[in-house]
């Protein structure tokens, strides 16, 4: 076992050029190796990839990844064959390619050069595909971002469900799910529709401890806002709004403050869209107002607040949204403004739903209205939603949110104080 230890890192520093492996990947990798099914909960940033990249790279065959974004399954490809000095290491299967283009990944693979194939789920259920893969040497199956097959989960992808049948028709091999959605109820079943219950599962923390939260009534928010990032100029943040439409309005409101800012959804023309992005994380804008279209996939490390000027629909959102400031370990302020009215248009809007997604959606919202109005440690409300126990005064970041710098009974103290003072 030392033997191979030795020889993992070895392989880590030659492929990655890293000299040590971060959190629990060397264990994971090792038991992946061994042949067993692995159950990875990492928050973002965790360094899941190299959980399926490195021991891909050193298996005979080739790993499917399963991944539900097209940019970032490119993403990803050109990473790992800029690793390798071998050409077509790395290859997305899709529909995009035409047929030159499949046969030379098909004879890649068949070659054995071919150590990764990255693949949407909606491509992998395509017969022929299907038929050529259950032909070659497979080494295991990765399901990335694994959460979208849960309708709890906050990326919910009706094509993720029938993976099982999928992947055991193709061959009977290990499969490593991964995600950053650790709700016990997401986890749950994650590993039920993959058939992984006896899976070994690897759960880092998702505390975040250099994150700030803080949550204020939504009265006067644009000012308030605007004070806000006038108070860190020059510094990269993030306001989601739910609009498209509020989205545009609050770009041109911080505009015409004066402030850098940009807006991104998925409504805007495909190339403002990107120019946007990259103006964003180029530095050239200090600011970018979006829906929650923006953001998976996006590495910005600097961010240094993210708005929340409309709550999101779940604290799993709000997490993985908020998760987005301070990647580099730097300042995160992460600043939320809460409306009862906004949750009651929610609540209609949802009213027009199925009644399954209704009943899920109503409970995600419930969550939501629960942290919002908390006087307790948000990070333990926040940790607790992920099973994780906190302790709110010894914790890492224990003083890290408004309740703990600022405790509401105390504020209220000073309210009533105030009163008494001017009468
Ligand atoms: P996740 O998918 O969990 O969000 P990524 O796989 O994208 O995380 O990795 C996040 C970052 O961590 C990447 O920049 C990656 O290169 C880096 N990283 C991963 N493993 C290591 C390691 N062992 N040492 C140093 N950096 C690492
Ligand atoms: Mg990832």
């Amino acid at each position: 076992m030392s033997a191979k230890k030795a020889n993992l890192s070895g392989e880590l520093k030659k492929y990655f050029g890293f000299s040590t492996f971060k959190g629990q990947q060397e264990e994971i990798i090792e038991n992946l190796l061994d042949g067993k099914d692995i159950f990875v909960l990492m928050p973002t940033g965790g360094g899941k990839s190299l959980c399926y990249q490195l021991p891909a790279l050193i298996s005979e065959g080739t790993a499917i990844v399963v991944s539900p974004l097209i940019a970032l399954m490119k993403n990803q490809v050109d990473a790992v064959n800029g690793l390798s000095s071998d050409e077509g290491v790395a290859h997305v299967l899709n529909s995009s390619l035409n047929k030159t283009q499949t046969k030379q990944v098909f004879d890649d693979i068949k070659s054995g050069r071919t150590k990764l194939l990255y693949v949407a789920p909606e491509s992998l259920i395509k017969e022929d595909y299907l038929e050529f893969l259950k032909d070659v040497k497979i080494s295991f199956v990765a399901i990335d971002e694994a959460h979208c097959i849960s309708e709890w989960g906050h990326d919910f992808r009706p094509e993720y469900r029938n993976l099982k049948s999928i992947i055991d028709k193709i061959a009977d091999v290990p499969v490593i799910a991964l995600t950053a959605t650790a709700t016990p109820k997401v986890q749950d079943d994650i590993q039920k529709t993959l058939g992984m219950i006896d899976a070994l599962v690897f759960k880092e923390s998702f505390n975040r401890a250099n994150l700030y939260y803080e949550v204020r009534p939504k009265v006067n928010v644009d000012k308030e806002i605007v004070k806000f990032i006038n108070q860190r100029k020059g510094k990269s943040g993030i306001v989601y709004c739910l609009s498209r439409r509020k989205v545009e309005e609050f770009a041109q409101l911080l505009q015409v403050n004066g402030i850098n800012a940009l807006p991104y959804h998925a409504g805007l023309d495909q190339k403002v869209r990107v120019a946007n992005q990259d103006k964003f994380l180029m530095e050239d804008a200090d600011v970018i107002v979006a829906t929650i279209a923006f953001g998976m996939g996006i590495d910005k490390p600097d961010v240094r607040f993210v708005i929340h000027y409309d709550f999101p629909k779940s604290l799993e959102s709000y997490y993985q949204e908020t998760g987005r400031a301070g990647r580099d370990g730097g300042e995160g302020y992460c600043l939320s403004f809460y409306d009862p009215k906004d949750i009651e248009k929610l609540e209609k809007f949802l009213a027009q739903k199925p009644v399954s997604e209704r009943e899920i959606g109503l409970q995600l919202l419930n969550e939501v209205v629960g942290y919002a109005e908390t006087s307790m440690s948000r990070r333990q409300y926040i940790l607790y939603y992920f099973g994780e126990i906190f302790d709110p005064v010894t914790g890492e970041g224990a003083n890290m949110c408004d309740n703990a710098s600022n405790p509401p009974k105390l504020k209220d103290a000073t309210e009533d104080l105030k009163k008494v003072l001017e009468l």
